[in-house]
């Protein structure tokens, strides 16, 4: 039987949190009443520097019910690191950990299914939605689009999975070796390694409140997760520079041409040619030095280089 954490950041989400506290505490009761998982499970709330009522919400609901614990960051930290927060604060308690947002759009009832395959040996089981159709047409096209570009920038990630997912305790353990700032949890998960699953569910529309990813943050965030997991970009400017070089040569020999039967402006051949070549010997320079640059941060971020799964004595 394993003992479960889920972790549930919450941001300014006092009208979403007395429903989720009674839906996920009803799930852990039964869960645990049932058996498949130990008794001392617990759903932690990690407020994130809310400004309303969430943290006396998380406080009054600890002292309500059984299985509910909370934590309280000093200030927003975003999405991300509170939810790092949550994960490394359990990491040495539990066998593993459930990370879920707070308005459950994603679907709880698959919850014992991922806990199924992690007692079958998963180490991480992620959650994908399989259908979009609560999301707005803008909010499906934008989100798909961003995980075809990550796919493109050659950033691993899981399609249409979000941040919902178990971890088992080595693969937190395997997490707390990204020492990394810029943190994309669903990017870096994947290159952590062990057997992985995916259990499928359709995303269903916040129930209350407010989206916290307004367009802006999104669009950040879409560049966080490319630049911390590509320097593919940088590539693209170097390549850029080869062609334009490229057509500079191509230019050169129509220009010669010109020159040559003399239906020409005089000058006109040197100023295009060099506007060419230039303009394509500038990019790949820059290019060049981008891709020191981008050696420089994939070293500053000291990711692991490996993680050990299991060493076996045949004695
Ligand atoms: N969140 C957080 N800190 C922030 C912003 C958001 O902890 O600075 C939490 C929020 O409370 C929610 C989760 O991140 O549990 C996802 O946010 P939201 O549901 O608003 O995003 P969306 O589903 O619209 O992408
Ligand atoms: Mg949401």
């Amino acid at each position: 039987m394993l003992k479960i954490a889920i972790i549930v950041p919450c941001y300014n989400e006092q009208e979403v949190l007395p429903n989720t506290v009674s839906k996920l505490s009803e799930l852990t009761d039964k869960l645990a009443a049932e058996a498949r998982i130990s008794h001392d499970s617990f759903i932690l709330f990690v407020d994130d520097g809310s400004r309303d009522d969430t943290w006396e919400l998380i406080g009054r609901y600890a002292g309500e019910y059984d299985h509910v614990q909370g934590l309280k960051l000093a200030g927003n930290v975003g999405h991300q690191n509170a939810l790092l927060a949550g994960l490394m604060t359990v990491k040495n308690e539990v066998d593993a950990a459930i990370s879920i947002d707070a308005d459950l759009q994603d679907d709880i009832s698959v919850i014992p299914e991922m806990i199924d395959k992690c007692e079958r040996g998963c180490d991480i089981v992620y959650g994908v939605r399989s259908a979009r159709k609560t999301d707005t047409f803008f909010k499906r096209f934008t989100a798909e689009g961003f995980y075809k570009l990550m796919k493109l920038m050659g950033a691993k990630s899981v399609y249409n999975h979000a941040d919902f997912r178990l971890m088992s305790a080595r693969a937190l353990e395997g997490l707390s070796q990204f020492k990394e700032r810029n943190l994309f949890l669903r990017g870096i998960v994947p290159t952590i390694g062990y057997k992985s699953d995916c259990v499928y569910y359709e995303r269903k529309e916040r129930t209350a409140g407010e989206s916290k990813y307004p367009l802006k943050k999104m669009l950040t965030f879409a560049f966080d997760g490319i630049t911390s997991f590509s320097i593919k970009p940088m590539s693209f400017i170097m390549g850029a520079g080869v062609f334009l070089i490229i057509c500079a040569i191509a230019f050169a020999i129509y220009a010669f041409h010109s020159y040559v039967t003399g239906n020409v402006v005089s000058g006109w051949t040197s100023i295009v040619l060099s506007l060419w070549f230039i303009g394509g010997l500038v990019l790949f320079s820059i290019g060049v030095v981008g891709q020191y640059v981008g050696k420089i941060y994939i070293e500053v971020k000291e990711r692991p280089r490996y993680i050990i799964e299991e060493r076996v004595d045949g004695k």
